[in-house]
């Protein structure tokens, strides 16, 4: 049996990257043995913020994705529903909100293999699927983690009925940077900026709808899914046609009652699941990530791994944040999904508010860089 000072459960980026950072301070670090390239049918790509790049860079990951595999978006409008009149718009923009970019889209498979590369060469990492001995056992293995269950932390979760349905596109004019987001009631529709498989004009879609109508769409024919696809965004980022097959992920909200005990902590999907409908979810697994590494790193040096008042620091940090989040996706999904006349009205006027008062625009443009 392997003997470690921190051993990971889970295979995802959140484990990869915590797996990293712990070894660069020196710890024995026990991550799973996994098969090369398990993830490369992922159709996802991920919207990163700067706090997100900032991590991956540190642990030299970033500068190791290829160069398609990165597209930084410069501009984002987002759209409310347009049946009526008073259809709200927001824009925002990198240059106006005086940042680099306002979100880096990387592609999910190559993320994952450019964390599992990094791995077989980090120093202090074990790579290993058998018996592990450790002080601290960190929980990563995403929404469904069975060591969690089996500790009995009990994770409160609530389907939304919905499914998002993703897939590559490639685009008959130039992305420019620019991601577009839709909220027609029930359905929210997000194309991302991509520059693979068609430099400078492929888009990544996340399309979460009804259950009943992302299985319809998911098993529809090509010609069928684009003209949906077509009528859904009006043309507004050219003809878009599919570049890969389509994918659905059912999607929740969920958190677990507690994030850590004597022994034993949780991190990622694992700990908490919003809806990606903001694009946060690995945004706050990467926070977490950099949050347990610093608590771990500033440790006194009498105090153990496995100790639940060094892992509370933890806890107690990051509770704010991912409530917060979960709270502001869950509560953008339900103010977009109102039917009530008088409410949509009141949300379209207030999104075409904002849009004109930019100072508030840069505080939510700072907070979604920062989960
Ligand atoms: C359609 C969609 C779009 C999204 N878009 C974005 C976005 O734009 N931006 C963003 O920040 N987030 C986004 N997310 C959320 C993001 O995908 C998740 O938050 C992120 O993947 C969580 O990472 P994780 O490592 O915690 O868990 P996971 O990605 O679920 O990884 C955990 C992995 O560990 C494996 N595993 C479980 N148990 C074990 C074990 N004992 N040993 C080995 N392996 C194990 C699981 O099978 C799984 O593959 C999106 C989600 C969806 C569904």
């Amino acid at each position: 049996m392997n003997a470690v000072d921190v051993s990971i459960l889970g295979s995802g980026p959140v484990a990869f990257s915590l797996g990293l950072a712990l070894a660069r301070q020196g710890l024995r670090v026990a991550l799973p043995r996994v098969p090369p390239l398990a993830a490369a049918g992922d159709l996802r790509a991920y919207a990163l913020n700067a706090a997100a790049r900032t991590l991956l860079k540190s642990l030299k990951v970033w500068d190791a994705l290829p160069a398609d595999a990165v597209t930084p978006v410069y501009d984002m409008h987002v759209e409310g529903d347009g049946s009526d009149q008073t259809g709200g718009r927001l824009d925002f923009s990198a240059w106006q909100q005086g940042v680099e970019a306002l979100a880096w889209i990387v592609d999910a498979a190559e993320l994952d293999r450019a964390l599992h590369t990094a791995a077989r060469f980090a120093p202090h990492l074990v790579l290993d699927s058998g018996d592990v001995k450790a002080a601290l056992t960190v929980l990563a293995e995403g929404k469904d983690s069975a060591a969690r269950d089996a500790l009995g932390v009990r994770f409160e979760r609530h389907g939304y009925g919905q499914v998002a349905v993703a897939a590559r596109l490639r685009a008959d004019k130039p992305h420019a940077g620019v991601a577009r987001q839709w909220f027609r009631s029930p359905d929210v529709l997000a194309l991302l900026p991509l520059d693979r498989p068609q430099p400078q004009a492929s888009y990544a879609l996340v399309w979460s709808l009804p259950g009943e109508r992302a299985q319809a769409l998911l098993q529809a024919d090509d010609a069928a899914f684009e003209q949906a696809l077509a009528e859904a965004t009006g043309g507004a980022a050219g003809r878009l046609a599919l570049a890969s097959a389509r994918a659905g992920w059912p999607l929740s909200i969920a958190r677990a009652e507690r994030l850590c005990g004597a022994g034993w902590v949780l991190v990622g999907d694992a700990a908490h699941v919003v809806h990606p409908l903001a694009g946060q979810g690995l945004n706050l697994g990467l926070a977490d990530v950099a949050t347990l590494a610093r608590v771990i790193a500033g440790r006194e040096p009498w105090r153990r791994l496995s100790d639940e008042v060094l892992l509370r620091r933890y806890a107690r940090e990051r509770a704010l944040p991912t409530q917060a989040m979960a709270r502001l996706t869950d509560g953008l999904l339900h103010l977009f999904a109102t039917e009530q006349p008088a409410l949509r009205e009141l949300r379209n006027r207030g999104m075409t508010l904002l849009n004109h008062f930019a100072p508030l625009k840069r505080l939510l443009t700072a907070r979604a860089l920062d989960a």
